[in-house]
């Protein structure tokens, strides 16, 4: 008998659930705009992450990825934080109690940080906290263009 046979199995457990989200926020799983929004929206709703906002910030993200000023996601860090995390990094790299403790940060608290006060994007350091959170339409990362959607 197989492990957890006797439970009942999701039709796509919740890894499958974010690819088919992803490819829906870039327009990539239906022909058509909408059905690509309305069923990413329904599976961006249920991962607890907002459809536009993060369609909207991961565009822009492939667009210009590791660009000092237009990357939206992951902006790259400057020489000396760079140095300081290359450090920690080979210092660290044949570790798994230390990878396990950096993939569990990152995973548990990283992404919301992120949706929540975008902290790997870009700095605002006129706007704080929440203000910029992908949750607010009027955050710096959305134009007049693209906050009327949210
Ligand atoms: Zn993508």
């Amino acid at each position: 008998m197989a492990p957890n046979s006797d439970r009942p199995k999701s039709i796509i457990d919740s890894d499958e659930r974010w690819v088919l989200a992803h490819e829906c926020g870039h327009g990539a799983f239906f022909p058509f705009k909408l059905a690509n929004d309305v069923v990413g929206w329904f599976l961006h709703s249920a991962l607890f992450v907002p459809y536009h906002s993060w369609r909207i910030t991961h565009s822009k993200h492939h667009k210009a990825t590791g660009h000092l000023t237009r990357d939206m996601v992951f902006v790259p860090r400057d020489v000396n934080r760079y140095k300081l995390s290359r450090n920690l990094a080979e210092l660290t790299e044949e570790a798994p109690l230390a990878t396990l403790y950096f993939l569990f940060i990152q995973q548990l608290f990283g992404f919301p940080a992120y949706l929540v006060y975008n902290v790997t994007g870009q700095k605002y350091p006129s706007v704080s906290g929440f203000r910029r959170s992908h949750f607010v339409p009027s955050a710096p990362m959305f134009d007049a263009r693209t906050s009327g959607i949210l």
